[in-house]
């Protein structure tokens, strides 16, 4: 038998045979997923509606494609690298739910931010306003000036020196801060936004949501990754394991682990296929999470 040994022959070996404990198991995920609620940022996504053969994501206002991080995931930089980022502006279309600024890149990098924020209030009152940032260069005195409904921080490590390997920059104190920041203000929606990388953060998922929790944030948004071609050798280098990358019980159990701290929810198109299923499909599906280009499926407008 060899060092690694697979949890079937362990079941074995302890005289259960596996269907049993599979079974048990399988049944745990489906009853945690059922109980599940869609991430409030999802919450008007065309995702979440199985029936639309070609979804696109919320209208986001792009500022820049540049950022002060170099996360070893990102599609932001994948699509930087491409030339594939998008020009600043507004993607969407009139009457939207919710609009996110932004998709790509830092937004807080930008001068624009404030007047942009006040811009997207004046012309859409009706829409529900989510700034999605690494949180890096968040100060008290930034956010005074801000106004959005939610705010999603992102957050992948627990420790400085592990937020230094994913992030490529020295700003884990300044991104904790950021959530204290939000986490104490009370009119604002608070999510950190992680994204499980088993090999690399899969130790650390419990810990941010314990963190986060104790800072005051309302939610964790854990999302699975999505390998870009060119990200594959340093995630590798990172020491991401490819196999449990990709399933989707490992991502269910990291959920689960990350629930005794906070209101943890998933991607909500992710949950909504994961809702269909069966137990036994959902312990043993896969999720391919493989990418070339990321790409804007939404028009450009101008505002
Ligand atoms: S994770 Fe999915 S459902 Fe949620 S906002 Fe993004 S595309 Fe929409």
């Amino acid at each position: 038998m060899g060092i690694k040994m697979s949890w079937e022959d362990f079941a074995r070996s302890m005289g259960v045979e596996p269907q049993i404990l599979e079974n048990k198991e399988a049944r745990l995920l489906k009853k945690f997923v059922m109980d599940l609620k869609i991430p409030t940022h999802c919450q008007g996504c065309q995702g979440l509606d199985l029936s639309n053969p070609n979804p696109v994501h919320h209208p986001s206002y792009e500022l820049t494609p540049a950022c002060n991080h170099d996360c070893i995931f990102c599609y932001s930089n994948v699509a930087v690298k491409l030339g594939k980022a998008p020009k600043p502006g507004y993607y969407g279309w009139e009457n939207p739910k919710a609009i996110t600024v932004s998709q790509y890149g830092e937004p807080l990098l930008s001068p624009r931010i404030v007047e942009v924020n006040k811009m997207l209030r004046e012309r859409f009152p009706e829409a529900r306003l989510d700034l999605q940032t690494n949180g890096s260069l968040l100060t008290e005195e930034l956010w005074e000036k801000l106004d959005f409904d939610l705010v999603m921080i992102s957050l992948d490590a627990s420790t400085r020196e592990k937020h230094l390997k994913i992030t490529n920059a020295d700003t884990f104190d300044a991104v904790v801060n950021a959530l204290r920041i939000v986490g104490s203000d009370e009119s604002v929606r608070s999510v950190v936004r992680t994204i499980f990388m088993p090999g690399i953060n899969d130790e650390d998922i419990p810990k941010i949501a314990e963190l986060a929790s104790s800072l005051g944030v309302d939610e964790m948004m854990l999302q699975p990754l999505t390998i870009h071609e060119l990200n594959v050798e340093r995630l590798r280098k990172a020491g991401l394991d490819f196999d449990r990358a990709e399933s989707v019980r490992e991502f269910l159990k990291a959920a689960m682990e990350a629930k005794k701290y906070i209101d943890v929810r998933i991607s909500g198109c992710q949950l909504v296929l994961y809702q269909k299923m069966d137990h036994l499909t959902l312990f043993s599906a896969r999720r391919v999470a493989r990418d070339v280009v990321p790409l804007v499926k939404r028009e450009r407008n101008v505002t």
